[in-house]
């Protein structure tokens, strides 16, 4: 447990494991297919997937626990959920593996997330926030399919914004997680130092060593 204690503190997971080096949510989620100390997909089945959006702050606790007992209820409909977001996931990591490529967003992509927009019935309200009071949007939905909305949301925003243009593929080859360049000089190549960044530090002096 001792390295990924490391890695929550330089921020590249979370505490649950999940990648949080991606500069905002529509690129963890992009990520979220590892999971540090999981072999197989980070979001498996509906509560990983109630685990991903808890920390990520997406989830309250009490908010969790009514879902957990609709799983019980409704797993068929959990299911659908978790199916429904890992076809969102992949759609949209081809369209970053496209960006990385040079090539602009592909516009059935575009109609693909406002499709799942309009399935939501939306308004705004001003609520408490962390400092102050915030304008949030919600929306009228309380089953499982609500987990959808924030994600698709942050897609939508992501689509209309300069991070298009800034979001690059870690220079690992064998990585395949997707960052926001937003250092200063924009020469970010790496999705974490800690992590690939280092390692291709290691190799470049093992290599120079072994010269
Ligand atoms: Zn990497």
């Amino acid at each position: 447990m001792a390295r990924i204690d490391a890695l929550v503190k330089s921020g590249v997971v979370n505490t649950e494991g999940f990648y949080t080096l991606g500069g905002r949510l529509a690129i963890d989620f992009a990520n979220s297919f590892k999971r540090i100390g999981r072999e197989k997909e980070g979001i498996g089945n509906f509560e990983d997937l109630l685990t991903f959006m808890k920390s990520h702050h997406l989830l309250h606790e009490d908010e969790a626990s009514d879902l957990h007992m609709f799983l019980f209820q409704n797993p068929g409909r959990c299911q659908q959920v978790v199916d429904s977001l890992i076809e969102l996931r992949t759609g949209f990591r081809s369209v970053l593996t496209e960006l990385a490529e040079g090539w602009p967003v592909n516009p059935e992509f575009f109609s693909h997330i406002n499709d799942r927009l309009a399935s939501f019935k939306s308004y705004h309200k001003i609520e408490p926030a962390e400092e102050g009071m915030e304008l949030k949007t919600l929306i009228d939905e309380n089953g499982p399919e609500k987990l959808i909305f924030p994600i698709v949301h942050d897609i939508a925003e992501f689509l209309t914004s300069d991070h298009v243009e800034k979001t690059r593929p870690c220079a690992n080859d064998d990585c395949d997680l997707y960052f926001v360049n937003q250092s200063r000089n924009g020469r970010r190549r790496w999705c974490s130092m800690s992590t690939c960044g280092n390692r291709a530090k290691v190799n470049a002096y093992l290599k120079r060593q072994e010269a």
